[in-house]
């Protein structure tokens, strides 16, 4: 590890900015020279809030709060994003809400949440700060910083960035959003084209052309783009989420808890369960309980409100019900995956997103949320 600012403003892992493939987009930016990619962060971290949050699971929460670091921009575009003024910014082209901030300041940050009694430092939407991240980490390490370090990421990460990552995190909470793409044989009449708009047309040629017409090739029967298109904007989410999350259960191990019951070490993944995906959920829930080692715990979430651009896909404008919700809870008892915590269906709403007013970021007091 390098001290801060002993190769240039990251060290060497600052290099990885300068062609930035530190997430699945690959976009090649150099973000030092000032070039953003997909995701719109640039080459110093940048923050919304960092103060003690109260509304993640009870082993992260505990009774002192988590220390929660809310990091702006992000590499995925989900179109219901409850935190979208930090995500991808606001309606009519207003700017993604935050700071810059140096990677000094980000481990006096660390430092100052676990003198206010957090339980752990907290770092949401990490993935294109990676980093200086690391290196932040480190250093508040150095001078005493003794929380375990939380990854709360979308789940959309290649396997190199998590390696990146051994050491400097502890606990992963990554969320897994969707499943594997459905199978055309699978489709419903709901897939089906409403519109003869979108049919292809046929090519006609000019008049004085001799060449005969081509055939006519007759309308394929459309796939609805899979969700993880539709919804984020994220191909092959399924694939690479499921690698990611592999490689986290494999570099931290069981799951360890300290004597007053809070996570130490380990994976917790969460699954947000979207209106009239019951069955894009169950086949999460299997490929986890399939495929992940036992001890990984299993957080499922109710708190699906219709937030940011929900309202231009009709499918999901709505709010879960309980008859979708208890499916997929009796799916997990079922199939036997129980370790790990299930929300109530009235969490969905406002109530748990905090303010994104820069707390804890710019010497403005953090109030807890
Ligand atoms: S972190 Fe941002 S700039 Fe880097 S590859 Fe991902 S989306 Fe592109």
């Amino acid at each position: 590890m390098t001290a801060l600012g002993e190769h240039g403003e990251h060290g060497e892992l600052g290099d990885l900015l300068k062609t930035c493939t530190l997430c699945p987009r690959r976009c090649g930016n150099d973000r030092t020279a000032g070039r953003r990619g997909y995701c719109g962060a640039g080459a110093r971290p940048k923050l919304a809030r960092a103060a003690l949050h109260f509304g993640e699971e009870p082993c992260l929460s505990g009774t002192r709060g988590s220390g929660a670091v809310f990091f702006s921009h992000c590499n995925l575009r989900c179109v219901f994003c409850q935190n979208y003024p930090i995500s991808q910014g606001g309606d009519a082209g207003r700017e993604v809400a935050g700071k810059e901030i140096t990677v000094d300041d980000l481990s006096q940050i660390f430092l100052r949440l676990q003198q206010e009694g957090a339980h752990n430092i907290n770092l949401v939407s990490p993935t294109p700060y990676l980093p200086m991240i690391v290196e932040a980490v480190a250093w508040a390490r150095r001078s005493g910083l003794r929380l375990p370090i939380v990854h709360n990421s979308n789940g959309y990460e290649t396997v190199e960035a998590i390696k990146m990552l051994r050491g400097a995190v502890d606990v992963y909470l990554p969320d897994f959003k969707y499943g594997p793409e459905v199978e055309a044989s699978e489709l419903t009449a709901d897939d089906a084209p409403t519109t003869s708009a979108s049919l292809p047309r046929p090519h006609v040629p000019r008049p004085h052309t001799q060449r005969p017409l081509p055939p006519v090739r007759p309308p394929q029967p459309p796939r609805r783009s899979p969700a993880s298109l539709r919804y984020s904007a994220a191909p092959r989410y399924f694939e690479i989420a499921s690698r990611a999350i592999a490689a986290m259960a494999t570099q931290v191990g069981p799951t360890e808890f300290d004597d007053e019951g809070m996570i130490r070490r380990g994976v917790i993944v969460r699954h947000l369960v979207l209106p009239g995906m019951v069955e894009d959920s169950k086949r999460v829930l299997r490929w986890i309980k399939e495929n992940l080692p036992e001890g990984v715990l299993v957080s499922l979430m109710a708190q699906y409100t219709p937030l940011h651009h929900a309202s231009r896909y009709p499918e999901i404008d709505r709010r879960l019900t309980l008859t979708e919700y208890g499916e997929v809870l009796d799916f997990c008892v079922d199939i036997g995956l129980t370790d790990g915590f299930a929300q109530d269906l009235s969490s969905a709403g406002k109530a748990l997103i905090p303010a994104f007013d820069l707390s804890g970021v710019s010497g403005k007091e953090a109030t807890p949320a």
